[in-house]
């Protein structure tokens, strides 16, 4: 029996980890130049690898999907993750804050370069763009024959595909495989969106989160569309040039449809979240009785950092003023935008700054618990090209290891 796997990501490089460890006859097929060239880039260059927390936490990270996954992470859980690539792939790890697993020497290159050297060269092909996929039913079962699109063929009897989605589309996963995944295997696809990444806002808003650059700051963030609260969370919110991020804003893009501007998109921040207006406009009150020589804004510093309470102020049109100066309109005003800051969405997230896509195969064709086609005997589907999606902290790569790991037990069984 020959096995195949499409794409050289961490998805496919950890399938393929787990094939030579079965003593399987097997290919990887990449089409890039090096296999896992988004795997270098996470976690900053350091690899967050997994997450230590219990399947039974961890499975909630993955949104609409945590059913799905619950399978595959018991199978192959970030304990089982720890001790294969420490005592295998043979590269140390260590946990830092919320149970997240780096290689101890802070670089993805270890890990890759663990990875391939495990595998051996002879068992990967790189530069192999898979463009088609020829099914054939012969008396043993399915043969799936993979077309380059240089006209290269290889033949084999069940065949993992794993590759990746569409974001950071310079790492090879570009979405195109979602074509071939649908024109010619006939897996559904559920739409695309990107995850996992910062939100850009509108012009006079960039104004406001260019002045505060770089501050980051812990906030609850609601995501309004069409008038809606559509989604909520809690974290710290980063300002940049562009308009929101930090993981607070980044956990709510996934939510975003492309249509976001036809739809008037906007999120709302609140600085003192779990807090009501009335509360904190009482306190201000107090200090501005305590404190009347003092501006507004420097009172504010006991919510929001320095800058951003200026910038708050500006906002609020409270300026310079000093407290006692200040009407009360002004003081709600200030109240209302630390409770309520409107930052309105310019456009959908793009692909090309995602960490991860949101949607993919759709998970009603796949077996959780072996990742094999409901439609197409011996066709396996893995890693992000599947609709499954976490949240930050190591959760991605840990789907993809564990993916990997239960469409190989069945593989080889
Ligand atoms: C900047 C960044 C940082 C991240 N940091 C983390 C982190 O620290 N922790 C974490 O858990 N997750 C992180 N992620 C997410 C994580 O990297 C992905 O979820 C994971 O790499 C998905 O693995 P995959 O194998 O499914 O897809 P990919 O890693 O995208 O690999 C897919 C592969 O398939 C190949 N391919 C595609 N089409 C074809 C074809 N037709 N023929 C042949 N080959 C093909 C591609 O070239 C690519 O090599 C990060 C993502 C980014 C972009």
């Amino acid at each position: 029996m020959k096995v195949g796997i499409v794409g050289g990501g961490a998805a496919g490089l950890f399938a393929a980890c787990f094939l030579k460890r079965g003593n399987a006859d097997f290919v990887l097929l990449e089409k890039g130049p090096e296999c896992g060239r988004k795997l270098l880039l996470t976690g900053h260059g350091r690899c967050n690898i997994t997450n230590r927390k219990p399947v039974s936490e961890l499975k909630d990270g993955y949104h609409e999907a945590s059913g799905f996954m619950k399978a595959s992470l018991s199978s192959f859980s970030p304990d089982d993750a720890v001790k294969f690539i420490e005592e295998e792939l043979r590269v140390p790890l260590k946990e830092e804050e919320n149970n997240r697993i780096f290689p101890k020497s802070d670089k993805a290159s270890d890990m890759r370069d663990a990875l391939v050297s495990y595998i051996g060269s002879g068992n990967i092909r790189t530069g192999f763009n898979v463009v088609d996929v020829q099914v054939e039913n012969t008396p043993e079962g399915k043969r799936y024959t993979v077309i380059s699109s240089d006209g290269k063929e290889v033949t084999v009897d069940k065949l993992i595909v794993a590759t990746g989605g569409q974001s950071f589309p310079q790492t090879g996963s570009d979405g195109k495989a979602y074509d071939l995944i649908e024109d010619t295997l006939g897996h559904k696809v559920t739409p695309l969106y990107p995850a996992l990444t910062g939100v850009p806002v509108i012009k006079e808003d960039k104004k406001f989160t260019s002045s505060v650059s770089g501050v980051s700051v812990y906030a609850g963030a609601g995501l309004y569309l069409k008038n809606k609260k559509t989604s909520k969370t809690e974290g710290n919110v980063l300002f940049t040039h562009d308009g929101l991020s930090g993981p607070a804003i980044t956990e709510l893009a996934r939510n975003i449809s492309e249509f976001v501007v036809e739809d008037d998109g906007w999120i709302e921040l609140d600085f003192t979240p779990g807090r009501e207006d009335k509360e904190i406009d009482q306190e201000l009150l107090e200090e501005i009785r305590q404190r009347p020589d003092a501006k507004l804004t420097t009172l504010g510093k006991k919510y929001v950092p320095a800058s951003l309470s200026e910038a708050i102020g500006e906002r609020s049109g409270v300026g310079d003023t000093v407290a006692s100066s200040v009407t009360r309109e002004a003081r709600k005003a200030f109240v209302n935008n630390l409770k309520h800051l409107h930052m309105t969405i310019e456009s959908r997230p793009k692909f090309e700054t995602a960490y991860v896509t949101r949607g993919g195969v759709a998970l009603d064709e796949v077996s959780r618990k072996t990742m094999e086609s409901k439609l197409l005997k011996g066709l396996y589907i893995i890693g992000e090209a599947l609709d499954v999606d976490g949240i930050s902290g190591g959760y991605n790569l840990q789907a993809a290891m564990s993916e990997a790991y239960v469409a190989v037990r069945s593989v080889l069984c």
